[in-house]
């Protein structure tokens, strides 16, 4: 066992080797996995998950001053640096109106969003807030034109025109995109998506609004998306069949742009930030670590579950309580002398610690070892071996808490090297 590759110390070859990772596939010249930009959607898309009611002091705690520390100026999720906001459309209620004026006016540097109707009004009303950028949304699949808006893709067009212009003369950043994307008629979304593109949109969207598209899926779509529009390409995927972080990935490598993001988002969510980040970390190190301040996502989710009420899933990627612990023998011998054989993401980069579980019967001497040198207890190989085979004894017959097992290790301590026991 080799002292310098241990955790303190440690190497990470799988990153520092990037080239030669399985897990940084080759991109051609569409992919922008190394060159993306985050819409954070969580104070419009969050809204509706079931539990969530974020009041404007929230939404400011997130996204600007905390109102009790205003020097402190939080600017949380600002400062995690996304590229955008997107907030709840200001026609919502009263309430999301002012919110929308309250946060456009914090001057964060991420630029506000709203995402409104494709209609006249509903534009204005946002134009009045002072946004940076209105997201027009209409739904374009058979089924919300017939069960929802009732619209023809001749109307849908027409209004599309119109708004657009309207935006353009108001100086905002404008997105057009159609809600349930895939199951629109691909010669329809293509020609009126050309259509917004030259109106001069700056970008499209499409939404996998039920979830139900796969990484091939979006893949395909994008990448014919991009052979036909000029501008950027948003992309806003639910999760409800699991693929929400893989699709988002897939949109990239096809050419899109723009990924739309919540924190533990509603319904099953879109694309959650933690594990989108966890993902493209591995996939574009460089990018990612110069871009987003990593250190802040814990407090980032914890303040989002805080304010719906739900706990961060125990496995969820990087926070989840179970994201760096490890537990069996082999593997904790493995992970301490070095990280890289069972961890895919350093901890450190996201300011979190890997933590190697002793209290259980499958623990292994390696792992005991380091416990022992944490706390400062000096132990021979034999002693700690001993040490172990106790613990696994007392396992066996019961659950041990992280103080037991200290404990044990301190009055084995006790007893064997300091001899004040009686052995
Ligand atoms: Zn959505």
């Amino acid at each position: 066992m080799s002292a310098t590759n241990g955790t303190n110390g440690q190497q990470h070859p799988v990153r520092s080797r990037s080239a030669s990772s399985p897990y940084q596939s080759v991109q051609d010249y569409l992919s922008n996995v190394a060159n993306f930009k985050i819409i954070e959607s969580t104070l419009r898309e969050g809204e509706q998950f079931a539990n969530a009611f974020f009041d404007t002091e929230t939404k400011v705690k997130m996204y600007g001053l905390n109102p009790d520390c205003a020097e402190k100026s939080a600017k949380a999720l600002d400062s995690f640096g996304v590229d955008f906001i997107e907030l709840t459309s200001p026609v919502a209620s009263e309430q999301s109106f002012k919110d929308c004026r309250t946060i456009c006016s914090l001057g964060l540097k991420a630029k506000i969003l709203t995402h409104v109707r494709l209609n006249m009004e509903d534009a204005k009303a946002a134009v009045a807030t002072g946004v940076d950028g209105v997201d027009l949304v209409i739904g374009t699949s058979s089924f919300l034109r017939e069960f929802s808006h009732g619209k023809s893709m001749t109307y849908v067009q027409k209004t599309a025109l119109e708004v657009i212009e309207y935006l353009k003369g108001e100086g905002v950043q404008v997105r057009f995109s159609s809600e349930d994307s895939f199951r629109s008629d691909l010669v329809d979304l293509l020609s009126l998506y050309k259509a917004v593109d030259t109106a001069g949109v700056q970008r499209v969207g499409i939404a996998d609004t039920v979830g139900g598209a796969t990484p091939r899926m979006v893949y395909d779509l994008v990448r014919t998306l991009r052979g036909v529009v000029q501008c950027d390409i948003e992309t806003h995927f639910h999760d409800d069949t699991g693929c929400a972080v893989a699709n988002a990935h897939a949109a990239l490598e096809a050419g899109a742009t723009h990924v739309d993001t919540s924190m533990l988002g509603e319904r099953n969510g879109i694309t959650p930030l933690g594990a989108f980040i966890a993902r493209m970390v591995v996939t574009a190190p460089d990018y990612v670590k110069s871009k987003y301040n990593l250190k802040e996502l814990k407090a980032l989710e914890t303040l989002v579950a805080d304010a719906v009420q739900i706990n961060i899933p125990f496995n969820n990627p990087v926070t989840g309580f179970c994201a760096f612990t490890h537990k069996a023998g082999i593997h904790a011998k493995a992970i301490l002398n070095n990280p890289s054989t069972y961890e895919i993401i350093n901890p450190e980069d996201f300011g979190l610690s890997r933590y190697v579980s002793i209290s259980s019967r499958i623990t292994g001497w390696n792992a005991v070892k380091s416990r022992v040198d944490q706390l400062g207890l000096k132990m021979s190989d034999e002693q700690v071996k001993e040490v172990t085979a106790k613990i696994k004894q007392l396992a066996d017959i019961r659950p041990l808490a992280i103080d037991d097992t200290d404990s044990i290790l301190r009055s084995f301590h006790a007893e064997q090297v300091e001899g004040c026991g009686s052995y």
